[in-house]
Formats: structure tokens, C-alpha cells, sequence
């Protein structure tokens, strides 16, 4: 049926239904072992789903305060500076969204004003460039270089133009699995202080960072975290995407204008959640050993896909594993995964799609946050290709 309404003028002409919701429906479709969409395949603590019921039992059912629980507002001040060794002051300077995908909407949409550019690089997850479309803003694409997806800086200071208000880093960068160093990071506060930049830091996965590298937050870098918003998830940090929930850290002159565009789009997230991820925080080792954790889930998959015809590239972040497969075959990479998906049941995500150019690599990008049973059984189909 035909429905009566006006016209609608979309304001995302360009954009489809993402390629994580296309995927996983097509891997449920054709019975495929799902390694294209990011989420784990086992459960999540126990522990954290009776402080959950617990708090809910006791009645924490009702609106949180709209910059998020105190107390788990305190236990997020009090991780930082047990990790990095610096206040950041719970009232003023964090907010807890519904998940990194609203805190960074909320960013955007504070910061960029109709006609301002924002640098996004390329691969970008895809949520950056539409907020600031919504905003009314320019993305700017700049592509990272292979083969480590690094940042040509030079690149980047010669693309800033008068109207350039905002950077977006991702780091470390889904789906690329590449970590910026503390040199990026020094060289990002040198630009950003000359031009004037803000800047948006998505660290969704801030814990997945691999020996012999470690994780470079904004939030150690004080004069660019001056000028920032850094955007976390609970959702990756305790393998619970379903609950969207991740909190900002910015100044409190930033934070007043991100609160701004919050508390019109979530105003608040769950409580009950909110009161057993703040008791669940109070134990380091529950986001200290995550690391360790998924790094031996990568060396597993990598293991496991000696055997394999696809060629690994290096992961140094992310529960993500990208693969060429240029020895298999030349099909574009998003009929690569189609194929795949449909005849040899493992689903991945062909890379191209983070691309404003849709430049296609040839490189799967697989989930490696599963069961060791998933990675086995998915493996032994991946090598058979
Ligand atoms: N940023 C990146 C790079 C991500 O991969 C994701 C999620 N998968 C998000 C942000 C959104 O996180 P959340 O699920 O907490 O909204
Ligand atoms: N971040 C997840 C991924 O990259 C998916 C998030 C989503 O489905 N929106 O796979």
C-alpha cells in the first residue's frame, strides 16, 4: 500500500541500510557462520548479570539523571586515573550515552554547523560521515595508507581549509585493526593547536590493543584532549553490545554542548546497568585483562588460517581481522563476501563499504570475537576456498 504524506526530501539520499544489519541478515539467511557483524558469540560474566538484576531487584528502575549515575560517573573518573594518571572530573567532564554511537552523534552534532568540513579517514566506520551530514556538514575524506593504515600527516595538514572545525580519529581503527602511536598523537596536537581543530577520538576499543603496542588515548595527551571529545563503549569492553551504553570525556565547556544534543536524543540510559557496570568497574582486571583475551583469539583465527589461501594483514587493535584474498579470486569484495556467505557459509565484511570511494582492496574484514568452537568451524570452511 501506497502511503499519503508529502514528499519526503531525505536528508541521507546515499545511504542504505548498513552493511553489519546486511550481513548478519545474510549469514541468518544462508545458515553461515557469522563472522561480519562485531559481537561475541559466547556469554557474557555472570557476576555482571546478577549486579544487573540485583540493582533492578532494588529498584533502580526508574530515569537515571540525564549526564548519567554518579556513581558509575565516579568509577569511570576513578579507571582513568588508576590507568593513566589523570582527574577528570565526574560531574563536569563525563557523560554516559547510549552507547559510543550516541556519544559520538552528540559530538558531532554539538560541534559542526552547516557548511563546516570535518576530516574523517578513510576506512571510516560508518556512522561518522551521516552525523555530520545531519549536522549539516562537509565530510572530508582522506585515505589511510596501506599496507598499516597510517595517517599521511602532511596529507592531512594541506586538506585543512578555513572552513575545517573538526577532526574524527578511531583509534584503535575499525575496521583497518591498525593503532595510531604517541608520535600520531603529537603530531595531531601540533595541527590541531595551529588550525584551531576540535577533535572526536572514537576509542571503542580501547582495551583491544596487542603486545608489543599499547593503547595511545587522547586523554594522555593533555593539550589535545583540551580540544576533544573521547568516546568510549562499555558494549566492547564487556563483550555486551546489546546493552548500548558508553560514556564521553571532554572538558566541561565541551561537555555542556555535547549534554545539549544528549539530552535530546537519549536524555538518559538505563539505570540498572548504569549501577552494576559502576560496582563491576571497582575490579581493574575486568577491562586489564581484555587484551590478553582477544589477543589470543587473533592468534588462534591466524593459526587456524595457515592453511588458508587468504592473506593476513596486521592487527594490531580491534577484534578484527582483515584478509586479502586476491589469490582466491577477482570479484569486487562486496561479491566476495556475497559468494562466500552463500556457497561456503562463512559471512564477512568486504572493506570497501568504509570507504567514501567504495576503493576496493580486495580485503575481508572477520570478526574474531567468537567461541573457539565458531573460529575452528569457520576456519576449516576458509581454508577449503
Ligand atoms: N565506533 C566504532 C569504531 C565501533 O566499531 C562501534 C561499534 N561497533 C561503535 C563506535 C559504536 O559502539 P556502541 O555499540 O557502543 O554504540
Ligand atoms: N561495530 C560493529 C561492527 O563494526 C557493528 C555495529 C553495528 O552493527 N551497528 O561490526
Amino acid at each position: 500500500m501506497t502511503a499519503s504524506h508529502p514528499p519526503i526530501n531525505s536528508k541521507l539520499p546515499e545511504v542504505g541500510t548498513t552493511i553489519f544489519t546486511v550481513m548478519s541478515a545474510m549469514a541468518a539467511e544462508f545458515n553461515a557462520i557469522n563472522l561480519s557483524q562485531g559481537y561475541p558469540d559466547y556469554p557474557i560474566s555472570e557476576e555482571l548479570i546478577s549486579l544487573v538484576h540485583h540493582y533492578m531487584l532494588r529498584n533502580y528502575n526508574q530515569y537515571a539523571p540525564m549526564p548519567g549515575v554518579p556513581f558509575l560517573r565516579q568509577e569511570i573518573s576513578n579507571k582513568i586515573q588508576r590507568t593513566i594518571d589523570r582527574a577528570f572530573d565526574a560531574d563536569r567532564e563525563i557523560t554516559i550515552t547510549a552507547g559510543a554511537t550516541e556519544g559520538l552523534y552528540a559530538a558531532l552534532n554539538a560541534f559542526v554547523h552547516p557548511g563546516e568540513e570535518v576530516i574523517i579517514f578513510d576506512p571510516a566506520y560508518d556512522l561518522y560521515a551521516p552525523s555530520v551530514k545531519l549536522a549539516g556538514g562537509v565530510p572530508v575524506h582522506l585515505e589511510l595508507e596501506l599496507p598499516n593504515f597510517t595517517i599521511n600527516w602532511e596529507e592531512f595538514e594541506s586538506a585543512i581549509t578555513e572552513k575545517t572545525k573538526v577532526v574524527v580519529i578511531n583509534n584503535p581503527n575499525n575496521p583497518a585493526g591498525s593503532i595510531l602511536t604517541e608520535e600520531d598523537l603529537i603530531r595531531l596536537t601540533d595541527i590541531a593547536e595551529r588550525y584551531d581543530l576540535l577533535v572526536v577520538s572514537d576509542e571503542a576499543y580501547e582495551h583491544m590493543v596487542y603486545e608489543p603496542y599499547q593503547h595511545q588515548s587522547i586523554l594522555k595527551f593533555p593539550k589535545l584532549s583540551q580540544r576533544a571529545v573521547a568516546v568510549f563503549s562499555f558494549g566492547k569492553t564487556f563483550h555486551a553490545t546489546g546493552w548500548k551504553i558508553g560514556y564521553c570525556i571532554a572538558p566541561e565547556t565541551i561537555t555542556k554542548e555535547l549534554r545539549r544534543v544528549h539530552q535530546f536524543v537519549a536524555f538518559s540510559v538505563n539505570t540498572p546497568i548504569q549501577m552494576a557496570l559502576a560496582d563491576f568497574l571497582k575490579e581493574p582486571k575486568h577491562y586489564l585483562s581484555l587484551g590478553n583475551f582477544f589477543k589470543q583469539k587473533r592468534d588462534l583465527f591466524l593459526k587456524l588460517m595457515e592453511g588458508s589461501r587468504f592473506v593476513p594483514m596486521p592487527c594490531n587493535g580491534t577484534y578484527f581481522q582483515l584478509m586479502k584474498y586476491e589469490n582466491i579470486s577477482d570479484l569486487p569484495d562486496t561479491e566476495m563476501s556475497t559468494w562466500m556467505t552463500k556457497h561456503h557459509a562463512v559471512a564477512s565484511i568486504p572493506t570497501s563499504v568504509f570507504y567514501n570511494r567504495k576503493t576496493d582492496n580486495k580485503i575481508l574484514r572477520f570478526c574474531f570475537a567468537k567461541s573457539t568452537d565458531t573460529l575452528t568451524k569457520a576456519a576449516e570452511k576458509l581454508c577449503k576456498i
